[in-house]
């Protein structure tokens, strides 16, 4: 029996080469941790605008492009509902760009408040610079939000090789756009190679949308949402609580792995290694 090749049998290619890259978000992942800097100008904004929103509902949306955060803190219900008792019509897009006007100077004003690099990102960018992966970044925040987060990091000891933020782009998260100006940028192939870390959803799907690996930090951001000193105080239980609820959701949502924050990220990297030489993809 003689076998037809072309026809009989398909040919898989796959890379098995290291990893080249790894993008961090800014804040929850590598500065601000709770990820508290927003999600009080958030609150600033609506109270101002006759409807104060709790913090769970200024959180909802994070990771999103600012302007579309606003308008999705909105379509809450219940914030919807409030607004309508409030004005007597529904939030309409004028508003949004109202408050979004009103949240611009604001966060740039209190931002350096919140700037403190989180334990552990200094060490592990060393060891991934020390590897030889490009470090990449992206960011929900505005060019000029990110101009202050970038001069407060290097003053700490990071500078990234690339940052983008959803003002480069036309489609913010959780398009993988911002991730792939950074791996043109950093010159780096194939997204298969490329590794994003972040503390929201839509950060996670950011990563997996762009075609590589994703690692959602399910402690240090937006979804426990308290500072380091806030967290320290937090019983035991009160810490696996949390765990508990968050690292289920952040693997629904197509996350490869959930670890507490970015000081865990090695042995991660070290699995997914050990798996692309296997020949595994994203
Ligand atoms: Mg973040």
């Amino acid at each position: 029996m003689k076998f037809t090749h072309e026809r009989e049998f398909s040919y898989n290619r796959s890379y098995r080469g290291p990893i080249r890259a790894v993008i961090f978000d800014w804040a929850g992942t590598t500065m601000d941790f709770g990820c508290m800097a927003p999600a009080v100008v958030f609150q600033k904004v609506y109270e101002k605008a006759g409807v104060p929103i709790s913090m769970e509902e200024a959180r909802g949306p994070m990771g999103a492009h600012k302007k579309v955060h606003i308008g999705l803190i909105a379509q809450i219900p219940s914030v919807r509902r409030r607004w309508v008792e409030t004005h007597g019509s529904e939030p309409r897009d004028e508003d949004v760009d109202k408050m979004f006007a009103d949240f611009v100077p604001l966060q740039e004003a209190c931002l350096s408040n919140y700037s403190a690099l989180i334990p552990g990102t200094l060490e592990v960018v060393a060891e991934c610079r020390k590897r030889g992966y490009k470090i990449g970044s992206t960011s929900g925040y505005l060019p000029g939000m990110l101009a202050i987060n970038l001069a407060d990091a290097e003053k700490q000891g990071y500078v990234p090789d690339a940052t983008y933020g959803a003002g480069d782009v036309a489609r913010g998260r959780p398009f993988g756009h911002m991730v792939l100006r950074n791996i043109l940028k950093l010159d780096v192939s194939p997204v298969q190679s490329v590794v994003k870390i972040d503390d929201t959803l839509t950060g996670i799907e950011e990563g997996l949308n762009a075609g590589g690996w994703a690692v959602g930090l399910a402690i240090s951001g937006n979804e426990v949402g308290v500072s380091l000193k806030e967290w320290n105080a937090f019983s035991r239980e009160v810490k696996q609580a949390h765990r508990d609820r968050i690292y289920p959701t952040m693997y629904q949502r197509g996350a490869h792995y959930v670890i507490d924050s970015i000081a865990d990220l090695m042995p991660v990297l070290d699995d997914i290694e050990e798996r692309l030489r296997r020949g595994e993809k994203p």
